[in-house]
């Protein structure tokens, strides 16, 4: 299905660990947005042989190379050669390439070095890419078994050439993707869901979990089919998806404040101020930001928050109806219109006599009401990862409590409807 492609970066540096190879992650996950294949990836050191060898290698079992570095004017840059050398074809230099060269040092006012002329030599049957950010351009050359990108390995410039002219050459119309974001719910239940849109000919799923988070890329053979599986899958996620494309839970949460001329304060025990700092991490988060409190020591829950002390002295801190005085207090002392809190056990140990992964959430609306959720988190074995995962699983629980309030979507089970499915997938 669609193009494959391999990624193939140069250069000794590489290799030595002296750079970190960001071109590679970069297109990678550039290439897959674009719903481009990227099959495999290798590091090759600056020397001719090998890069021949690696070129034919690629070439034996993808459509596309994108080769990054060695494109610059010093002897140890060797791209160039190794191309013309793995199609059988001689290198020539290009007029206008060169008359740029020569404009671009006139204007710096340097004198051009004649090893820079050699960015001007172009493999025979190469087409020039522009490059926007700097004087290389990049190059594209069939050769009998595919398709060659030959791009520099500085990162804006071979960023540049990439958007303008390799991802929309390669997208065409064959692959077509799209991301939907999901909250609160596990992965397997997600596929297990998804079944239906899994089984299309045509569509392929991808799934990227992250804490209390799944993120689902649906590709899809043309884009009519595209749309019919996303809107099949948007059914059948309802209200568990947030949303598509290039966002995040605590961005959306901001445009539904924001739509409202709305603020939120929270109140936080676990997190230890994880939640404020989710929901300020975006520029313009003071519309809907009001402040937050870190009430992790229990007294103070009472004394900064007004949580009754009889409430604590019958339950602990760790109860929905704590997490909600919490909601309501900061609410009510921080002058916002809504107030967001998050109690429970982190781990590694248990409190209160509650297992770690024991947590409530609760937002608190103006008029006293209060909406609380507990979700039970799934919590991985290993005590340390444990007590990171719970508490950014938190954060997500809260937040999506927080945009179910502000839609008006169901808010007691943060499966609704779904206890087979969830049964189902294990
Ligand atoms: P130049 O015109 O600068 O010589 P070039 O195409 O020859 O460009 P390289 O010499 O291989 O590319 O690399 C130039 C710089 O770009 C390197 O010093 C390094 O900082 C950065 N770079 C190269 N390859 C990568 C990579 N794979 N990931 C991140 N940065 C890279």
């Amino acid at each position: 299905m669609g193009v494959r492609v391999e990624l193939l970066t140069v250069g000794d540096e590489l290799l030595r660990g002296d750079t970190v190879n960001g071109n590679a992650t970069w297109l990678g996950r550039r290439l897959t947005e674009a719903g481009v294949e990227v099959t495999r990836g290798a590091v090759v050191p600056d020397e001719l042989d090998v890069m021949v060898g690696a070129l034919h290698d690629a070439l034996r079992r993808a459509d596309v190379v994108i080769v990054t570095g060695g494109l610059g004017p010093t002897s140890d840059d060797m791209t160039r050669e190794a191309l013309a050398q793995a199609a059988g074809v001689g290198l020539l230099r290009d007029p206008e390439v060169e008359r740029r060269l020569r404009e671009r040092a006139a204007e710096r006012s340097v004198p051009l070095r004649p090893d820079a002329l050699r960015m001007a030599d172009v493999p025979e049957g190469a087409t020039l890419l522009p490059n926007p950010a700097g004087s290389a351009p990049g190059l594209r050359l069939t050769l009998p078994d595919g398709v060659v990108y030959a791009l520099p390995g500085v990162p804006s410039e071979m960023r540049a050439i990439t958007d303008e002219s390799v991802v929309p050459e390669l997208r065409g119309d064959r692959v077509c993707a799209c991301v939907l974001h999901t909250a609160t719910v596990w992965e397997s239940v997600v596929a297990h869901r998804l079944a239906p849109v899994e089984a299309m000919e045509g569509v392929k799923l991808a799934y990227y979990a992250s804490p209390a988070e799944v993120r689902v890329r649906i590709e899809a053979e043309g884009a009519g089919l595209l749309a019919e599986a996303r809107e099949t899958a948007r059914e059948l996620l309802g209200s568990a998806c947030y949303g598509e494309g290039e966002l995040s839970l605590d961005r959306v949460v901001h445009g539904l404040l924001a739509d409202r001329n709305a603020t939120v304060a929270v109140a936080e025990s676990l997190t230890g101020g994880l939640l404020g700092g989710e929901l300020t991490a975006m520029p313009g988060s003071s519309a809907t930001f009001a402040g937050g409190v870190i009430a992790y020591a229990t007294p103070l829950k009472h004394t900064l928050l007004g949580v009754p002390d009889d409430l604590l002295a019958a339950h602990g801190a760790v109860h929905p109806e704590v997490a909600a005085a919490m909601a309501r207090g900061v609410r009510e002392r921080l002058g916002a219109s809504y107030g967001l809190a998050v109690t429970g056990v982190a781990g590694p140990e248990p409190q209160d006599g509650y297992p770690v992964g024991t947590v409530h959430v609760a937002v608190a609306e103006s008029g006293g009401g209060a909406t609380t959720r507990s979700p039970g988190l799934p919590v991985p074995a290993d005590g340390a990862r444990a007590r990171v995962a719970v508490r950014q699983m938190t954060v997500v629980h809260a937040l999506d409590l927080l945009r179910r309030v502000l839609l008006g979507l169901e808010t007691d089970d943060p499966w609704p409807g779904w206890a087979e499915d969830r049964e189902e997938a294990g």
